[in-house]
């Protein structure tokens, strides 16, 4: 079977390279079929170009990865499934192929997300193990508007095939080399998506090996992929062992959650090249032991000399502000390199905090958007605190800065900021 990979991720702040994609082509080319990675990231003509390389491939269906449903902003939001839509339609309306969708977005709402984008069927959650049968149930006229689920394991083996991405470019242009570790999160913060979903270990010499073939091909600075790098700390401290000893020099980023930390954690991430950690950080219900980790990461990352910023989500239903100006002072004391706050927070369908919402009449009017929209697909936020009154209360000290009003992320604040200094 021929299969057109499409990745329609056209979002440039930064530009995000398809390793999602890259993963599936690995897997749908170890069972034997043939694959093309068509990027639209960077194309002037995306219609034109996948009409060239359905001329040229001749694919019996195509498979559309979806990386983000909109980008989560308030202020400068933007919502992709649109843009997606159009590249759906066209496939199958042109083309007469039919579609299967995968990727983190659908897996937000992955039968709403079907549903929207008009597609052939769907795959929730990591590919690997499922991405193959879909595939070729599809291609046999089966699964139409059904969503694949992957059977549970505790380890995958993907391979990974970069063939058709540009890497010269990304890396022009801002973007940086990612690579994963595991995926899933068996947390359950309320308000994210990938909360609790089943986690699942790649073998470490294979991420060694993938990250090897990549600074092959130039890349040097890599940003983590995984949803929190400190999932299980035994395996995490065996990866930067592996990576320290492999002798590889490369610069990283990541994010945590404040657990699962040892200051041998942090000075190992320090001997392997990670220059900054991005901390989750959320205010809603959380036990004195949750802050007491974080106010351990913070002081074991100044120790070990690694830049940590804290993306701290607040503003939840029944918060008031003097547990606010706690937790605000609680960082000004223990003073990581910044802290971003986000007092909007995005409502999907399936999120708990939604659910907490719907339930209570009085919270209503907190909610921004079209929230009769049942779908929620459409940008949907809730938001108890004013900018204005949020500005008042962090009162122009710089360790604080308001999230949403500009669009890169803290690895290209990191790089701009490293320029400047
Ligand atoms: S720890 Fe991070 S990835 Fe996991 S559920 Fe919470 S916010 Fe999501």
């Amino acid at each position: 079977m021929r299969i057109l990979l499409l990745n329609p991720n056209r979002y440039l702040h930064p530009p995000v390279p398809p390793i999602g994609l890259e993963y599936i082509a690995g897997e749908l080319v170890s069972a034997g079929h043939e694959t093309r990675l068509v990027d639209l990231c960077f194309s002037d003509n995306p219609f034109h170009e996948i009409d060239g390389s359905v001329d040229a491939f001749r694919p019996d269906i195509a498979a559309v990865t979806v990386r983000n449903i909109d980008t989560v902003l308030y202020q400068t939001n933007e919502f992709f499934l649109d843009g997606i839509r159009s590249f759906v339609r066209h496939i199958r309306g042109t083309h007469n192929l039919r579609v299967l969708i995968g990727g983190p977005g659908v897996s937000a709402d992955p039968e709403g997300v079907l549903a929207y984008l008009e597609a052939d069927a769907a795959v929730e959650g990591a590919g690997e193990g499922i991405v193959v049968h879909a595939a070729e149930e599809l291609l046999r006229g089966n699964g139409q508007g059904k969503v694949y689920r992957r059977q549970y394991s505790y380890e995958i083996a993907p391979s990974r095939r970069t063939e058709g991405v540009d890497y010269q470019r990304y890396l022009d242009e801002g973007g940086i080399a990612g690579f994963q570790t595991h995926r899933g999160c068996g947390s359950s913060c309320l308000y994210c998506i990938e909360a609790d979903t089943p986690v699942t270990y790649r073998k470490i010499p294979e991420v060694i090996e993938e990250i090897r073939l990549l600074v092959g091909r130039g890349c040097t600075r890599f940003h983590l992929c995984d949803s929190e790098f400190n999932e299980d700390p035994d395996y995490a401290l065996e990866f930067l062992r592996a990576l320290k000893s492999s002798g590889l020099a490369i610069d990283w980023t990541l994010y945590m959650k404040p657990a699962n930390h040892s200051r041998k954690l942090l000075r190992l991430m320090k001997e392997t090249g990670v220059s900054l950690i991005t901390l989750t950080v959320d205010s809603w219900k959380k036990c004195p032991l949750y802050w007491t980790d974080i106010e351990k990461i913070i002081f074991s990352a100044h120790s070990s000399g690694i830049r940590l910023v804290v993306d701290f989500l607040t503003g939840f239903p029944y918060e008031d502000e003097e547990t606010l100006l706690f937790y605000l002072d609680f960082f000004r004391r223990l003073q990581p390199d910044q802290v971003g706050i986000n007092i909007f927070i995005r409502l999907y369908r399936n999120l708990r905090v939604t659910q907490l919402i719907r339930k209570d009449s009085a919270l209503k009017r907190g909610v921004l958007g079209r929230a009769e929209d049942r779908s929620l697909l459409r940008p949907v936020f809730y938001n108890s605190i004013g900018i204005g009154r949020m500005k008042e209360l962090i009162n122009g000290d710089p360790l604080f800065r308001l999230e949403g009003t500009d669009r890169g992320v803290n690895y290209c604040r990191r790089r701009e900021e490293a320029a400047g200094s």
